[in-house]
């Protein structure tokens, strides 16, 4: 029975919002460990343990108030969280695997030496050492931090010795790792539901689109041939045998220009790529979330339309936020807004995004895109 029983979620930013909502019809309560009082998952029902997400204190004191453990973010302690499922309190996903992923080079060796098709990738220690992989590397890669990146922060192309002082200079200390540049075709992302019980459910393949280093839109199901989807599926199926724990994963991946896949990274979590199936697919990735976590069985995941779109809605200015041209947005078809809560809006923050539904992708994609033009946030 899930009846009184509560989901712990170390954040409560957008995800944990999302979260929140899948996990209450279920009859699950939430609390989430986050650094700011009134996050988005608080406004939603969640209860609220304000406090930073590496404090021991407060994921003790979840550990006390959950029945069931889970995560919004990879950059957490996870020292802590093993430390909690010792004490009995199940954690998912694996804080073992959460440890293994945070560091992006880590998580390269990890599933290269599983055989899983990556970019080429160097350590990187000196300045010495990125001249030496840029020659390597045909003279273009990135320049990437090891730990805390997201949404593309992390990253800098890198092409000659200006650009790795740059780098060099703008990431200082930070531990980094190289990795060729790759001239993709498209960018794809498989999400991969596991259970608790070892079932796996896979997402559609769909389309990531990126606007600089973030991403910008969703499209489901990905526009590729068949040998391609195919070949995206099996690449993420095999990244599953190797993860550990039960809930969404999100499997970034490269369709490179002779349709070959490459895993760029994985997400131990929901993940942006999936929220198209909130709207879209049998059981949104925030359910099945919930439900792997919990033990429940996985739900179905295939599609409900024949195309679905998402764009995020990523904040132009830094300003108060004041939401407005929702009715002209929600007058077009088959659309629907979820906006996150999040106050003050900033350039390139996420806001919310926009689901849209069509009979192909170019009316879900026209219908969504159409929609983001009349939202100001
Ligand atoms: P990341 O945060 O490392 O996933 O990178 C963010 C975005 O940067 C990706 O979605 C790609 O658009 C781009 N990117 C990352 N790594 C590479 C690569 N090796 N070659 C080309 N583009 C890349």
């Amino acid at each position: 029975m899930t009846e009184g029983k509560t989901i712990g979620i170390v954040g409560g930013g957008q995800l944990g919002r999302m979260l929140t909502l899948a996990a209450l019809p279920l009859g699950f309560k939430v609390v989430v460990v986050d650094p700011n009082p009134n996050s988005p998952a608080s406004q939603v029902g969640a209860k609220e343990i304000t406090a930073d997400l590496y404090d021991s204190k407060a994921l003790n004191k979840l550990a006390k108030l959950a029945d069931y453990i889970t995560i919004e973010i990879e950059h957490l302690d996870t020292d802590i969280l093993k430390k909690i499922e010792k004490l009995g309190t199940p954690v998912n996903p694996s804080p073992g695997l959460v440890r293994i992923i945070q560091d992006k080079f880590k998580q390269k060796e990890f599933f290269s030496d599983k055989g899983v098709p990556v970019a080429d990738y160097k350590k990187i220690d000196s300045k010495k050492d990125a001249q030496k992989a840029l020659k390597e590397f045909k003279g273009k890669m990135l320049l990437k931090t090891r730990l805390g990146a997201y949404d593309g922060r992390g990253n800098m192309l890198v092409e000659n010795k200006k650009d790795i002082d740059e780098a060099f200079e703008k990431f200082g200390d930070t531990p980094l790792y190289a990795e060729k540049f790759v001239p993709f075709k498209k960018e794809l992302a498989v999400m991969v539901s596991r259970g608790l019980d070892g079932s796996v459910a896979l997402y559609p393949v769909v389309e990531t689109i990126h606007q600089r280093n973030i991403c910008l839109e969703v499209i489901a199901p990905a526009e590729i041939s068949e040998t391609e989807k195919n070949r995206a599926l099996k690449v993420a199926s095999d990244v599953g045998k190797h993860l550990s724990g039960a809930g969404m994963f999100g499997i970034e991946m490269f369709l490179t220009k002779n349709s070959e896949v490459l895993v760029n990274e994985i997400a131990p979590r929901v993940h942006n790529s999936g929220h198209y199936s909130m709207d879209a697919a049998r059981t949104s990735q925030f359910e099945q979330h919930i439900r792997a976590i919990s033990g429940l069985p996985l739900g179905k995941t295939d599609l409900l339309t024949s195309a679905a779109v998402m764009v995020n809605i990523l904040g132009e200015h830094s300003r108060p936020t004041i939401l407005s041209g929702l009715e002209n947005a929600l007058s077009i078809p088959e659309v629907n807004v979820h906006i996150y809560g999040k106050s003050p809006t900033k350039v390139d923050r996420k806001m919310g995004h926009i689901n849209a539904t069509g009979k192909n992708v170019k009316e879900a994609r026209s219908r969504a895109n159409n929609a983001r033009k009349v939202i100001q946030i």
